[in-house]
């Protein structure tokens, strides 16, 4: 989660919802996957506990409109009409999100919107993000000198701040290098109980596309979430920024209907970039979601709307949604810096 949407959960554990319901505005929240069990919390980040995701949508039940995406062109024209309205979204395409989450959202009657990387989807492969942290926890001790980084990696001590600075390296590396250092990681893990591990974190294996039919046939939206989970960012060729948008859209739509709309990969300020956004209209999407925070409205440019990443427990919500328009301010001077 970004500063300001800590900021935001702090004020909004501060102060009673009904005095902020006046404030509120149209907004939407996203997730990624729930498990019965996060046992591994550095590893499985990705993951509510379902006990903290049920009372966080039982608590979206009771206080908000929770409308279908299909509402949103409506709800941007006239965000003071809609001022309880969420979308509620899951990135990725989780494995778990069939088998855990749309059952308790059904239960519960809550429309959500599924955004899927389609790579993924087709291959089965693991997350690059959840590679390099399964790398950099359980490699063994060593120094690795993987060709995109000028240094090698070294494992020994600890391996929270190897994660952590091995994570700093990688992200910022375009798609080509990215999936290049892939291979050389699962080289090295391959000989070291990968598929065991694989196992022990089911948590991040994905759905397949007959998952993805099912979902969509029980009414949940499904959109975009880039072919690769990769940012979209400043140091990514044309070409692939291209292909990030297009391809996705082309999967879903050969594989179930038409697909409209798009979530940008991590799609905080370092991870979408103006060509990122252009690419993603050119591609034929209608709206693109980052992970900035903010309310909807008209003023924003339809490609980089704001959306809250939902905490693992969020005993305020209700104060804490009505206070993202805060966030609004921000959110149009990166819009003006990207356009
Ligand atoms: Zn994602």
């Amino acid at each position: 989660m970004g500063l300001h949407g800590r900021i935001v959960r702090q004020l909004g554990a501060r102060l009673p919802s009904a005095l902020l319901r006046p404030l509120a505005g149209p907004a939407a929240v996203f997730f990624h996957g729930v498990e019965l069990n996060v046992f591994d919390p550095d590893l499985q980040s990705n993951h509510h506990q379902i006990q903290d995701f049920y009372e966080i949508a039982l608590a979206l039940k009771l206080e908000f409109d929770v409308a279908p995406l299909s509402a949103l062109p409506d709800v941007l024209a006239s965000p003071r009409r809609h001022r309880r309205t969420v979308f509620l979204m899951s990135d990725d395409g989780y494995a778990n999100t069939l088998s855990v989450v749309a059952p308790m959202l059904d239960s519960l009657g809550l429309p959500w919107t599924l955004f899927i990387s389609t790579e993924h989807i087709d291959s089965g492969l693991r997350n690059p993000i959840f590679l390099a942290r399964l790398f950099a926890r359980y490699a063994p001790d060593g120094r690795y000198p993987l060709r995109c980084f000028r240094d090698p990696l070294v494992l020994a001590g600890s391996r929270r701040y190897a994660t952590r600075e091995f994570l700093k390296r990688f992200r910022p590396l375009g798609l080509d290098e990215a999936r290049e250092t892939v291979q050389e990681m699962v080289a090295v893990l391959n000989k070291h109980g990968l598929s065991e591990l694989l196992m022990r974190y089911q948590s991040d294996s994905f759905l397949n596309w007959d998952d993805v039919r099912a979902l969509a046939q029980r009414g949940v939206t499904i959109g975009a979430h880039a072919h690769c989970h990769w940012p979209m960012h400043e140091q990514e060729n044309p070409y692939n920024l291209r292909q990030q948008a297009l391809r996705a859209r082309q999967r879903i739509e050969s594989e179930i209907w038409p697909c409209r709309h798009f979530a940008y990969p991590f799609g905080n300020t370092a991870d979408v970039c103006a060509r990122a956004w252009q690419a993603v209209r050119d591609a034929g999407y209608e709206y693109a979601f980052t992970t900035l925070s903010g309310s909807l409205d008209r003023s924003t440019n339809p490609w980089l709307l704001p959306r809250y990443g939902l905490g693992p427990s969020e005993p305020n919500l209700a104060s804490t949604v009505s206070l993202l328009r805060l966030g609004n301010a921000r959110l149009a001077r990166w819009q003006r810096y990207l356009n």
